[in-house]
């Protein structure tokens, strides 16, 4: 599967002169060029899914991917969180 969220999308000339650049920081979500346009990328409006407390969110390249379903969905897992939370809900039930 392609981990597109692990791409930043610049190449090393636009780095040198974006004014967001922070080196080790994800693309902010109001830069033009961190805009997607993959055919993967639908806005989640659902709050499982964008405060899911398992995800290991240290992999995306841009803001714009933690709102992302394909992120959401496909993205790497803390297995420590995802079992965690797994107890979290069998106590609930
Ligand atoms: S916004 Fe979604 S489709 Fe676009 S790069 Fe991020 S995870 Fe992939």
């Amino acid at each position: 599967m392609a981990k597109c969220w692990e791409t930043r999308g610049c190449d090393e000339e636009m780095l040198s002169r974006c004014p967001h650049n922070i080196p080790g920081e994800r693309c902010p979500a109001d830069c033009h060029f961190a805009a997607c346009h993959r055919p993967t990328h639908h806005v989640s409006m659902d709050p499982a899914l964008v405060f899911r407390v398992d995800l290991d969110r240290e992999h995306c390249m841009k803001d714009i991917c933690q709102f992302c379903e394909f992120f959401l969905t496909n993205g790497p897992v803390i297995e420590e969180l995802a079992e965690a939370e797994k107890e979290f809900e069998a106590r609930k039930s």
